[in-house]
């Protein structure tokens, strides 16, 4: 079986605290945040691998209500039996299907519990401060995300990559995450890392943002690289990129997102500064664990 998990630098260095025995912390267990129903796809392979392969647990905060995702709707209208792609009606019906997609993708990918927060998707802005200081109630998705760390203790929290050109949704999910998290003692901290999915042949770096210090990166480059196509099954002939396609064919009503279909074959991981003081271990121990190495010996 081809290893197809990419060794970066950040990798190669996690891998090697690995290798010395440093223990992975097993099963894992993983809190999603995200602003809107269907963004774990950009960790989509890493969770089936943690909950469904790891014996892992991953719960989901989904922060929206996922109302603006109308535009693309119209195949999903003959599905569904509503005209979603009128604005009025698809912000009515929206909320509802979306909970039902996320929960059936879920299922796919083993996700634990979901918890919806039902803030108002209102529409598509680059700017974070329209949702922190604006349509969202901010105080009551901090006060969830505290009280879930505390209560569940998670090894790791995967967020999306705050990046200045994805969605402001998604920025300012992951900046809450990272309140959250900094609003822990540094012991109890668990490691938050911000993701995207990429084309392999892409070059993506972040480090952080200015005036959003908690969004600083240890390093610019991932820490790790999750690899959707790496292979496995009967003639090598599987690859959790099926895994993906499973998940992004569930949300019916988001048209585009269909698109993505075999488009981004690599999960990339920054890890934040903020996280806990056990974080770049507990991370080399995740990397370990995700090296799906044993599979050839009980698949084939
Ligand atoms: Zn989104």
């Amino acid at each position: 079986m081809k290893l197809r998990l990419l060794r970066c630098a950040q990798l190669t260095l996690l891998t090697a605290l690995a290798a010395q025995g440093f223990a992975a912390i097993r099963p894992p267990k993983v809190l999603l945040v995200v602003a809107h129903s269907d963004d774990e796809y950009n960790f989509a392979a890493t969770t089936y691998r943690i909950t469904r392969e790891l014996g892992g647990a991953v719960d989901e905060v989904v922060i929206t209500d996922g109302e603006s995702g109308y535009r693309y709707s119209l195949l999903a209208e003959k599905i569904y039996g509503v005209q979603l792609t009128s604005e009025e009606v698809g912000r009515a019906h929206l909320p509802a299907i979306r909970k039902q997609e996320t929960l059936r993708a879920g299922r796919i990918l083993g996700i634990r519990h979901h918890y919806f927060l039902n803030q108002k998707d209102e529409a598509f802005t680059l700017d974070p401060e329209s949702a922190l200081h604006g349509s969202w109630d901010t105080k009551l998705i901090s006060a969830f995300l505290d009280h879930l760390l505390t209560r569940q203790r998670y090894d790791f929290v995967f967020t999306l990559l705050p990046s200045e050109d994805t969605h402001g949704h998604h920025q300012a999910a992951t900046l809450l995450a990272l309140e959250a998290v900094a609003r822990l003692q540094t012991s109890e901290r668990p490691a938050i890392l911000g993701a995207e999915a990429v084309e392999h042949d892409q070059t993506v770096r972040f480090s952080g943002r200015p005036g959003y210090p908690l969004a600083e990166t240890i390093a610019n480059a991932p820490a790790f690289i999750f690899d959707r196509r790496t292979s496995f099954g009967y003639h090598d002939a599987l690859s959790y990129a099926i895994v993906v396609n499973w998940m992004i064919a569930e949300y019916k009503s988001q048209g585009l997102f269909q698109t993505d279909i075999g488009k981004h074959d690599q999960e990339w991981f920054w890890l934040f500064q903020v996280s806990g003081v056990r974080a770049s271990l507990a991370t080399a121990g995740l990397v370990e664990d995700l090296l799906p190495r044993t599979r050839s010996s009980t698949h084939r």
